[in-house]
């Protein structure tokens, strides 16, 4: 059995079109299936829908809807611990990911035994806002440099796993989940299949600019303690200037007296280190904030209602 795990949020419009697209799919292939929506927190009628799937068709529709939003990577984390199947599967709603992929995807882990994974990456970044493109791929270059953790350019959520797979993930409990990290870091043999990008078949995308970017940094303190050691590599460094250059001053007024100029180029060395030292408490503070988070061991996401709670 195959389960797909789709996290949705406000895609009222796109729920039916991606059931159907599946379904077309199904009939190509023998494998039972089993659809796991989650609805996470969505402020438009997709709990409704989901609640009709599933009356329609009960034998392969299930869903999870959460009491809020809670965020994509919670909306994965429920999916995938709700998933029975022996393969998994992670697809956006919006057929984005396109279905059509899913039959070779199959047939590639069939073939080869030593495969753990099929991922899907986009071969270009077409439509894209440029901004958008030049901090993603700045992103990529960045974390891969700095992280132990290799993340590949373009890579998508959508991916097949095998039971083992999927089971070593949930066995990572953190709570500051990046899942692009979480499934490169438990390793297993992954092989790519590009396709090109596409636009979503309707709705809009729910994320900002701003929210990619704090989604991006979330990755880099997640899986790299890079930014520690640039922090103290800058404080250090910034030490032995200035050791140096009061050795220089004091020397030099002690040889030609001391005028009371130079405030100005005081003031600005102020205010540089007080920035510096200011950035860093900030980065220490960004990995307090995650340690803080995590001791809470707050639950991912409150489930409010599934296909086995609803009233009929
Ligand atoms: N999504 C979610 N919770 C959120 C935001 C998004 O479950 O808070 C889902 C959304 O319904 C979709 C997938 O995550 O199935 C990807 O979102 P979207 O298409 O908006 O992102 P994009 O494809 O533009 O990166
Ligand atoms: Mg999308």
């Amino acid at each position: 059995m195959i389960s797909i795990v789709v996290p949705c949020y406000n895609e009222e419009a796109t729920i039916p079109l991606f059931y159907q697209e599946m379904e077309k799919v199904h009939q190509e292939i023998a494998d039972e299936f089993e659809y796991i929506f989650v609805n996470d927190g969505s402020k438009d009628k997709t709990l409704e829908v989901l609640r009709n799937l599933a009356k329609e068709d009960p034998k392969q529709v299930r869903y999870i809807s959460f009491s809020r939003n809670f965020g994509k990577e919670a909306g994965l984390l429920a999916g995938l611990e709700a998933a029975t199947g022996e393969l998994v599967t992670v697809m956006d709603a919006d057929l984005q990911d396109p279905p059509e992929l899913l039959p070779q995807m199959i047939a590639m882990l069939a073939a080869d035994p030593e495969l753990d994974c099929v991922g899907t990456r986009r071969g270009d970044r077409e439509g894209e806002p440029v901004i958008r493109s030049f901090f993603a791929k700045q992103f990529y270059k960045l974390i891969n440099k700095i992280g132990q953790t290799e993340m590949i350019d373009g890579a998508r959520d959508f991916r097949l796993m095998t039971r083992q797979m999927v089971d070593a993930i949930l066995e990572l409990k953190e709570h500051n989940r990046f899942s692009k990290g979480l499934f490169s870091w438990v390793g297993f043999k992954t092989e790519y299949l590009s396709f090109e990008n596409r636009e979503r078949v309707a709705g809009t995308t729910s994320w900002s600019f701003w929210q990619l970017f704090n989604y991006s940094i979330d990755g880099i303190i997640n899986f790299s303690d890079a930014p520690l050691n640039i922090a103290s590599f800058v404080g250090f460094f910034t030490c032995l200037v200035s050791g140096i250059a009061m050795i220089f001053i004091v020397a030099r007024a002690l040889l030609y007296g001391d005028p009371t100029s130079g405030w100005p180029s005081m003031v600005s060395i102020f205010l540089f280190v007080g920035g510096l030292q200011l950035m860093c408490l900030g980065i220490i503070g960004k990995y307090i904030g995650k340690i803080f988070l995590e001791t809470k061991n707050r639950p991912d996401y409150i489930i409010k209602e599934t296909e086995k709670t609803a009233k009929k």
